[in-house]
């Protein structure tokens, strides 16, 4: 078998093209929908997230600013800004870049962020929210890409097995969260599994849909996946390739190469899931904007 590659580049583009004309609706009403990143010292990987964040916003419409704070900034000086921004009309949406300096516990950070405008989904309210079936919570990013993405494929999720592979706050959890609701765009039978899971290649491969987000490259091989489902790549590790300038390349958690042969569709690395996290994103500022707007 031959997989379909579900492009998330393409899919991606099809959303921020279905933004822009909400946004320029919102605009002619008065609202500008408007994103904030607050980013602490100077970690390389977070100012490229930061960078690409607020190039996004200005491509498509969004109203941005990057708040850029010293690396021996305070937990108080950085709340400060929090309350600045919650109390900011033109900002409908902000978050703060992780990881912080060892000096600010980021779960005080997190608590802070009005949930109204935590469209990184990571404030307790919206992840009860999400849990809860709740549409006025924010879904984290990446797993609500995910979602996007099966359902823009076309794929059955509803009845469907969803196995995901990891737990962590970020992916693995919400993501069972969205497939399992009692709603479009879901009704999955989901199972998560772990380091601790007993016989994990007999689990993924009961999966109709299986989400592969540990963080292990290339951990998923073909006899781990049942013949014709769909594979959902959520890793993104760098391994060494001296053949290449970088002198390393990106893989997944997912062997693509054997894993295509099995499987009916699956997502690449790069150019899978990667390309939707800061889609949702801005799809999440506009819906706060919305909320906001009573629109
Ligand atoms: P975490 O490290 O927080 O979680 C990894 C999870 O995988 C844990 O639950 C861990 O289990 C589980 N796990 C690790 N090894 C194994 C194993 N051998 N068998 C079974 N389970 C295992 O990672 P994240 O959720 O933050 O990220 C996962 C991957 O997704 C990473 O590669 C990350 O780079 C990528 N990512 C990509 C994004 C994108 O935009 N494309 C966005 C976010 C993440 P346990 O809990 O028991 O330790």
């Amino acid at each position: 078998m031959h997989a379909k590659i579900i492009d998330g580049k393409q899919i991606a583009e099809e959303m921020r093209a279905d933004l822009s004309q909400e946004i320029e609706a919102l605009r002619q009403s008065g609202v500008t929908p408007g994103l904030a990143v607050v980013l602490v010292g100077e970690d390389p990987a977070s100012q490229v997230y930061v960078r690409m964040k607020g190039k996004a916003c200005e491509k498509i419409g969004i109203y941005s600013e990057t708040i850029k704070l010293p690396e021996e900034t305070t937990e108080e000086g950085l709340l400060a800004e929090i309350d600045r921004l919650n109390n900011d009309e033109k900002i409908h949406g902000f978050l703060v870049q992780l990881p912080l300096p060892k000096q600010i516990n980021s779960r005080n950070v997190l608590l802070a962020i009005m949930p109204e405008k935590d469209v990184d989904g990571f404030h307790p309210v919206n992840v009860g929210k999400i849990a809860a079936g709740d549409t006025t919570g924010f879904p984290p990013a990446t797993p609500f890409g995910v979602q996007q993405m099966l359902i823009r494929s076309g794929v059955e999720i509803s009845g469907a097995h969803a196995v995901i592979v990891g737990r962590s706050n970020i992916v693995g959890k919400p993501m069972a969260s969205l497939l399992v609701q009692k709603a479009d765009g879901a009704n999955a039978t989901t199972t998560i599994c772990h380091s601790r899971t007993k016989n994990l290649p007999e689990i993924t491969r009961q999966g109709d849909i299986l989400i592969a987000a540990m963080g292990v490259p290339e951990f998923v091989k073909a006899d781990m996946i049942k013949p014709g489902a769909v594979v959902i790549d959520v890793g993104t590790n760098r391994v060494d390739d001296p053949s290449t300038e970088k002198g390393y390349r990106l893989v997944g958690d997912v062997d693509f190469e054997k894993a295509k042969e099995v499987a009916s569709a699956i997502t690449p690395v790069p150019g899978g899931v990667g390309p939707m996290t800061i889609t949702m994103l801005l799809y999440n500022t506009v819906q706060a904007a919305k909320q906001w707007a009573g629109a």
